[in-house]
């Protein structure tokens, strides 16, 4: 059996129950096996792939809050501390009742590779609750939070751990938690990232993650002989990377026809008013349904399926495997012929894989939502340094970042006869680093 297939059989049997960790698991060693067979004895030697599927420190904890009813809630809390060989670890919050230690763990997992990708020094780590904010009032998200940051800031510091928003996080979430973090550790430091422009945040920050989608994409299609302009696009979901990736590449000339909730999808054939969107969204927490009622024109379909509306491109920005290999085959037959992945592992193993053996150009999550990610590592620079940086300043360093990450990518995938795989190339780009680091500092 080979180094990368014994230990991924010891991640199955050592962390049962956790199909999501094994899948990141998966996906990252096949990928890697060109590289690990080139390396085997040393690798073996110092348990390289063992310490990595290892997070260095899973914190894990109660949290109990009063909700508007004078009862008490108790959630479950987490922050899953993966690998610090790079930098601090740094890695979103999700609040969404889905969320449970597997999950934590395959996101803190690639967190580790993305954050490589992004040439910044940040370590991997991801965190979060099943907390659900949705349908709660202002007063009850604060009383969560609040009691979510009393326990967490025993853990995280400017120089230590930096978490960021995920799903069911954004700028309420974050003000709420800066705010007993400063109470309960009298710091006022860069300990967070997206947090509100007033106390410390990035301009730019809250469109990085979207943008960043687009920008590589479009460095995907001048690679190609492609343009956006002109393309019909999908955008999956209607949160904050849906948004943004919408808002470029209409910038860019697309027609963005479809997006989707978790309840289900509108299809507008004349382009999504992205004007409505954002009301819906980002103002009135509604759901996206309203939208057909409101833009003559559009459709909404209950439930699943937005992968049947035909176009060039698709890029999923919901969530984990919401693209499975019947959808990707749907997507194919009716024409699609470039998937960027703005969620994480939004598409199955089984899907990515079609996509690759059907020449689909495919970049994974781990690259092309790295734009998020290294705008908070912008925004810790910023708050370190006391300064904010322009507008401009910022979207031109998060543009070079994610052009560099496809030069990182493709150029990795080349090196190994992959031309076109950005799977692989991705998780060699990403994880040559880290190794280096992990080596250098010997065995901890
Ligand atoms: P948000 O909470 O802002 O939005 C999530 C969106 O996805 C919502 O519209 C939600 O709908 C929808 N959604 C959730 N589950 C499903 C489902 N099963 N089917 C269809 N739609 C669904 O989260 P973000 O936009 O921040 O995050 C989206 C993805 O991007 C996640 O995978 C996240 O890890 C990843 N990501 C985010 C980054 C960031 O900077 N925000 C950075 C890098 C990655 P509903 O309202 O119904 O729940």
């Amino acid at each position: 059996m080979s180094y990368t297939e014994e230990v991924y059989e010891r991640v199955v049997a050592q962390n049962p129950n956790e199909p999501e960790f094994h899948q990141a698991v998966k996906e990252v060693l096949d990928s890697l096996a060109v590289v690990i067979d080139a390396n085997e004895e040393e690798y073996r030697r110092l348990s390289i792939l063992e310490r990595l599927v290892e997070p260095e420190r899973i914190i894990s904890f109660r949290v109990p809050w009063v909700d508007d009813n004078g009862k008490v809630q108790v959630n479950k809390g987490y922050r899953v501390q993966f690998n610090s060989a790079i930098g601090p670890y740094k890695g979103g919050l999700r609040f969404h009742p889905s969320v449970n230690q597997s999950i934590l763990k395959f996101l803190g997992f690639e967190q580790i590779f993305k954050n490589s990708l992004t040439g910044l020094p940040i370590g991997g780590g991801k965190g979060g609750s099943n907390f659900d904010p949705k349908g709660k009032s202002d007063r009850e998200v604060m009383a969560f939070c609040q009691s979510f940051m009393t326990e967490l800031s025993k853990y995280i510091g400017a120089d230590q751990d930096v978490p960021a928003g995920d799903i069911g996080v954004g700028g309420r979430e974050i003000g709420y938690l800066f705010g007993q973090y400063k109470k309960v550790r009298g710091l006022y430091e860069g300990v967070l990232t997206g947090k509100g422009l007033t106390f410390g945040g990035s301009l730019i920050r809250t469109q990085a993650t979207g943008y960043g989608v687009v920008y590589i994409l479009n460095e995907l299609l001048a690679d190609h002989n492609m343009s956006i302009d002109g393309k019909t696009i999908v955008v999956t979901g209607s949160g904050n990377v849906a948004i943004y990736a919408a808002e470029k590449a209409m910038q860019l000339g697309a027609k963005v026809v479809a997006m989707n909730d978790s309840n289900g999808y509108i299809h507008d054939p004349n382009g999504i008013n992205l004007d409505v969107v954002k009301d819906l969204k980002e103002v009135k927490r509604a759901r996206i349904k309203e939208y057909a009622d409101l833009v003559p024109g559009s459709s909404y379909t209950e439930g699943t399926g937005i992968w049947t509306i035909p176009c060039d491109i698709y890029l999923p920005c919901a969530t984990q495997n919401e693209l499975d290999l019947e959808g990707a085959k749907i997507l194919a037959g009716n024409g699609c012929k470039v998937v960027v992945e703005g969620a994480n592992m939004p598409t199955t193993l089984e899907a990515t894989n079609y996509f690759l053996d059907n020449n689909i150009l495919f970049i994974p999550g781990k690259a092309a939502n790295a734009g998020g990610v290294a705008t908070s590592a912008l925004e810790m620079s910023q708050n370190s340094m006391r300064l904010s940086w322009s507008e401009q300043e910022v979207d031109e360093r998060l543009h070079r970042i994610m052009v560099d990450i496809y030069q990182k990518i493709s150029e990795a995938a080349k090196r190994y006869d992959m031309k076109d795989n950005f799977v692989i190339g991705a998780n060699i780009a990403g994880f040559e680093k880290v190794v280096d680091a992990m080596k250098a500092q010997g065995i901890v």
